[in-house]
């Protein structure tokens, strides 16, 4: 589809100035709610994000217990006021479907095994919605993760790449251009959308989605981005838990 807005121009700086290898600006806090095991609060361009973690503690209703291991409950959430048109509160069916992959990516790095019917309860709050929320709301539960001290192999974290800038005519695609990290405009009237969430230790993939479409080519090209902006944002990760904890080690001595 070409869109009435130029997504990109000739020099390949898009609507916001960036190149197609730029993040959005990151900024990421742990540990900002009292009450919780484990928090964090992450502004990712235009998404703000806020992710308490409890557990692991026993789960009830006790026949959602496995006598095995942990379950882990993300529970993602857009505020009504998240977005330009009011949401209706509550959980739709998108909102089911983001819980449900980010429940299964984080289970793939907690080390479950070791609380045999317990859950771990990750509530993920979107206050400010501008396109890869779902990418910033597991990053945000990996740090709050982190935080509440829940043994994990690794901190996951999210990125997404996409396409933009491509033509339709006569039914057929052409041209178009691989970008990381859709900002508002670009994953409204862009091409393609490809979330991803890797383990940064052994880029294990935990999750990936796509919405559009990608020659081979340019999945491949939009994975390496991808993946190179997650191990951009991993730093960025460690760096909010070292400040925390460095604080509180000061504030003991
Ligand atoms: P993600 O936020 O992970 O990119 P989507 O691709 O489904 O997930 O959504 C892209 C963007 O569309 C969201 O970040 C948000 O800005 C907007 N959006 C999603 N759902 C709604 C909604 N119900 N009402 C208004 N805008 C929405």
């Amino acid at each position: 589809m070409k869109s009435d807005i130029e997504l990109i121009d000739a020099n390949g700086k898009r609507l916001d100035g960036r190149t197609n290898d730029q993040l959005r600006d990151v900024k990421i806090e742990a540990g900002v709610l009292h009450r919780a095991d484990g928090s964090c609060y992450l502004e990712w361009g235009g998404n703000k994000v806020v992710v308490a973690v409890y557990g692991p503690r026993e789960a009830i209703p006790r026949h959602t217990q496995d006598p095995l291991r942990a379950i882990v409950n993300a529970r993602y959430n857009m505020a009504a006021f998240s977005v330009d048109d009011r949401k209706r509160p509550g959980p739709d069916r998108r909102s089911r479907e983001i819980s449900k992959v980010i429940s299964e990516a984080l289970e793939k790095v907690v080390l479950i095994d070791l609380y045999p019917r317990a859950a771990i309860d990750v509530n993920i709050e979107i206050l400010d919605a501008e396109a890869g929320t779902r990418c910033a709301g597991l990053t945000a539960a990996g740090v709050a993760l982190a935080d509440a001290g829940i043994p994990m192999k690794d901190i996951p974290v999210g990125c997404a790449a996409g396409k933009i800038g491509a033509e339709t005519k006569d039914g057929k695609v052409s041209g178009g251009h691989v970008v990381l990290d859709l900002g508002k405009e670009e994953d409204n009237f862009g091409d393609a959308d490809l979330p991803i969430a890797i383990s940064p230790r052994t880029d294990e993939i935990l999750l990936l989605q796509m919405d559009g479409h990608l020659t081979v080519e340019e999945f491949n090209k939009a994975m390496e981005l991808a993946m190179k902006g997650c191990h951009d944002v991993s730093k960025l990760q460690k760096d909010a838990l070292i400040n925390k904890y460095a604080a509180d080690v000061e504030e003991v001595e």
